[in-house]
């Protein structure tokens, strides 16, 4: 069934580290061999053995559209053939950078680059400049990208190769990022107690590379009088969540607005992009207005940009997408958690809009200790199962799953029936 793909995975580590580019594509934690994959079209993926899968990973978020979404690609073409980059500056960048701008209240200015690491890394060093401190907090089990400050305790990938931080971080570099516990404000006012040079708070306002832990709203709240009181900025990371979970966003559910807001995934319709921004006398600080540097040879790149403007305008001229992929998301769990319950297998779910998590965990999880307390060996034959009859997820426990405007009520049915076959075949 996987013959064309473990051969394709050989050759692959022949010549490319773990025979992958992005470590969590290599199934470790899950074991078998990734499928390589020939092509996709709408909600399914194909790959090179010629089986065929429901796509609830989408990339790992951006293509809430599915597949070759014909606009999407339309627009993409059409840029294509007036030239792949120009290093000067084309419309296409403000027009998408003025969609963000009325689109977040948060956000009056913004930066594009290149991938939401990138767009971190950017924002924290801003961030840095703007309050002219040093330190930095962040809550375990949030991923904000593989930059060396942000490499400590940083959930999936991290977590699933047991290497919570990495070597080739100097502890000098690490030692200015505070660690704190997500959903727990007490932990945050510690960080603000041990140290009085703390430029910003980093979040994941619905964290996304844990699973699926959505933070509390007075928890939010708690954040933002934290850094008002201190002078500190609140840094959104919405990376995964803009135009995912809601089309602003965590934003579009919180009544708490953050200093920066950094994007990426959806942002790009599948290219590569990342973007962040915020109130004008901050972004008034970056290069060339102000003294923080940040460049890049290919930030804006007018293909990207193409598809990101037509991406959102898709998103835009559809009011009730969110609510649809939601309710598809809802009954995608629904039906996941009484495929469990029928087994008595202990399961938990959580639905944002088109993100959608599970664990298999008898208790809600409210942070990274809680979802480090789920049972990963299920989850790996869970994975092994679907992915036999053709349902495609995330390859590791601690992952979201996507809904795509491709998949259909029939699709989620399907992925339910087989959801109750894998959970009768591990209580067996
Ligand atoms: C994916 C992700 C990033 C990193 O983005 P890349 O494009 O992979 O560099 C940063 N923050 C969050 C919340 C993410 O989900």
């Amino acid at each position: 069934m996987f013959e064309k793909s473990e051969l394709a995975f050989k050759e692959a580590y022949r010549y490319i580290p773990g025979g992958v580019d992005s470590p969590v594509r290599a199934f470790s934690s899950v074991g078998g061999t990734p499928p390589f994959i020939d092509h996709g079209k709408g909600a399914y993926l194909y790959d090179i053995d010629g089986n065929r899968y429901i796509d609830y990973v989408q990339s790992w978020g951006p293509l809430i559209f599915g597949h070759c979404n014909e606009e999407i690609e339309k627009a993409v073409v059409e840029a294509v053939k007036k030239g792949l980059s120009f290093g000067a500056p084309t419309e296409l960048e403000t027009k998408l950078a003025k969609e963000i701008v009325t689109l977040f209240g948060s956000v009056d200015k913004v930066r594009f680059v290149n991938s939401g690491t990138e767009a971190v890394m950017s924002a924290l060093r801003l961030a840095r400049g703007y309050t002219g401190k040093n330190d930095i907090v962040k809550f375990a089990g949030c991923y904000h990208g593989h930059s060396d400050s942000l490499l400590v305790q940083a959930g999936s990938g991290a977590v699933t190769f047991g290497a919570p931080s990495s070597p080739g971080v100097p502890a000098d570099l690490t030692k200015h990022t505070l660690l704190a516990r997500y959903n727990d404000l007490e932990s945050v006012e510690k960080c603000f107690r041990d140290s009085d040079d703390i430029a910003c708070i980093i979040i994941e306002p619905i964290a996304g590379n844990m699973g699926l832990v959505p933070a509390d709203e007075e928890f939010l709240q708690g954040l933002k009088a934290l850094c008002e009181k201190h002078n500190a900025l609140l840094i959104f990371d919405e990376v995964m969540s803009g135009f995912r979970a809601t089309l602003t966003g965590a934003q579009g559910i919180t009544e708490v607005v953050p200093d920066l807001v950094t994007f990426g995934k959806v942002i790009g319709g599948g290219m590569p992009v990342g973007a962040f921004g915020g109130r004008a006398d901050i972004m008034a600080k970056l290069s060339p207005e102000g003294p923080v540097y940040q460049a890049g040879t290919l930030s804006g790149n007018p293909v990207a940009m193409a598809a990101g403007l037509a991406s959102l305008k898709k998103l835009k001229s559809n009011p009730t997408l969110y609510v649809e992929l939601g309710n598809r998301a809802k009954r995608l769990m629904k039906g996941f958690q009484a495929a469990a319950n029928a087994e008595d297998i202990p399961f938990t779910t959580a639905v944002r809009g088109s993100m959608f998590g599970f664990f298999f965990n008898a208790n809600p999880v409210k942070n990274f200790d809680d979802a480090q307390a789920s049972d990963t060996e299920m989850f790996a034959k869970f994975h092994q199962g679907m992915l036999q009859r053709g349902i495609y997820l995330a390859c590791s426990a601690y992952e979201t799953g996507f809904i795509s405007s491709a998949i259909s009520d029939e699709m989620i049915e399907e992925s339910i029936m087989a959801a109750y076959e894998v959970m009768r075949e591990i209580r067996g």
